[in-house]
């Protein structure tokens, strides 16, 4: 079963977390096989990518989801991992010509230098029209090295958007999708002494924290096949043994990771309604009927001449100015 599990390193400003995807993860892959699954290293590119928009989730108090999107400049296109806040998950990619199965990060989504992956934040009480939050980063290093591997990336976009230290450990295949996540938390106060003028000691800055320099090297000595084919306790046991670790109860069952889509018939109607009359009237006219697939679970929507009508006959859900498809 997947789970989730947080702890703690006692009397030190560190925390740490360790998902394993198994069964949310192989859900997720079998709705893809209808259409003939993804090559290896999507798989594992976004497997990663699921696992560590779960531990993203976890780690912040947010009402609303978690939406990860690589926008790649190579065969993968878009890949998309989003995790609402009770830690059900869903996650799709859009794969156009080949892909080696031992392609590297940048062969999928980074040829030219120009992959970006965005986080966003969408609440879940956004009012209509009002933007969700959004940080970006780019696919490369500071001097615009091409990174290989995710876990870089979330790293950099971590210590940018959070001022937040962060090791990350990921790895996935077709049956698992893990990841460990070690973070140095702010210290108490830290914000009002700044404020204040107070001396700050280098302990307390960036990268400069000697517990989390040790905790996080240990967290980095973690080995993909170790993460995928190890149990929680042995991991944490083998890599923390001379620490201090408080653990609390592990996520699991209808608490824990698990797949689950959020498509309906209805949001599916009024982005229909958003192509516009004319747009659904051509595609009627041409197909008898309007056919919409989901790419996170493979449920298909179908709309005849009636259907299409009835979504016209609606009241607009979306107030003018609000985004749409045009
Ligand atoms: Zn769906």
């Amino acid at each position: 079963m997947s789970e989730l599990h947080k702890f703690m390193f006692e009397g030190l400003p560190v925390r740490g977390m360790l998902v394993r995807l198994t069964d949310a993860w192989q859900d997720i892959l079998r709705r893809r096989e209808q259409t003939g699954g993804y090559p290896a290293a999507v798989t594992e590119l976004l497997g990663e990518m699921t696992a560590a928009a779960t531990l993203m989730q976890a780690n912040i108090k947010f009402e609303g989801a978690l939406v990860m999107q690589i926008m790649g400049d190579g065969p993968v296109k878009l890949a998309v991992a989003e995790v609402q806040p009770d830690l059900s998950l869903r996650a799709t990619a859009t794969v156009v010509g080949d892909v080696a199965a031992d392609a590297p990060l940048s062969h999928m989504v980074n040829v030219n230098n120009e992959g970006r992956c965005a986080i966003t934040l969408d609440p879940k009480d956004r009012l209509p029209g009002r933007q969700p939050y959004q940080g970006v980063v780019p696919l490369f290093g500071d001097r615009r090295e091409k990174l290989e591997k995710l876990s870089e990336v979330i790293e950099h976009y971590m210590l940018q958007s959070e001022q937040l230290d962060t090791r990350l450990v990921l790895a996935a295949d077709d049956k698992v999708a893990a990841g460990l996540l070690i973070q140095r938390l702010p210290l108490q106060g830290e914000g009002n002494l700044a404020g204040s003028g107070a001396m700050r000691s280098d302990d307390d800055e960036i990268g400069r924290n000697e517990d989390y320099n040790r905790i996080a090297i240990l967290a980095a000595s973690l080995k993909r096949e170790e993460l995928l084919e190890l149990d929680a306790d042995t991991i944490l046991r083998r890599l923390f043994w001379e620490e201090d670790v408080r653990r609390f109860a592990p996520m699991v069952g209808s608490e824990g990771p698990r797949f689950a889509c959020t498509c309906s018939r209805e949001r599916v109607g009024s982005m229909l309604r958003s192509l516009g009359h004319d747009e659904i009237e051509s595609i009627l006219a041409e197909q008898g009927q309007v056919e919409v697939g989901c790419d996170f679970c493979g449920a298909q929507y179908r709309f005849d001449p009636v259907d299409a009508a009835q979504v016209f006959l609606q009241p607009a859900a979306q107030p003018p100015g609000s985004p749409g498809v045009h």
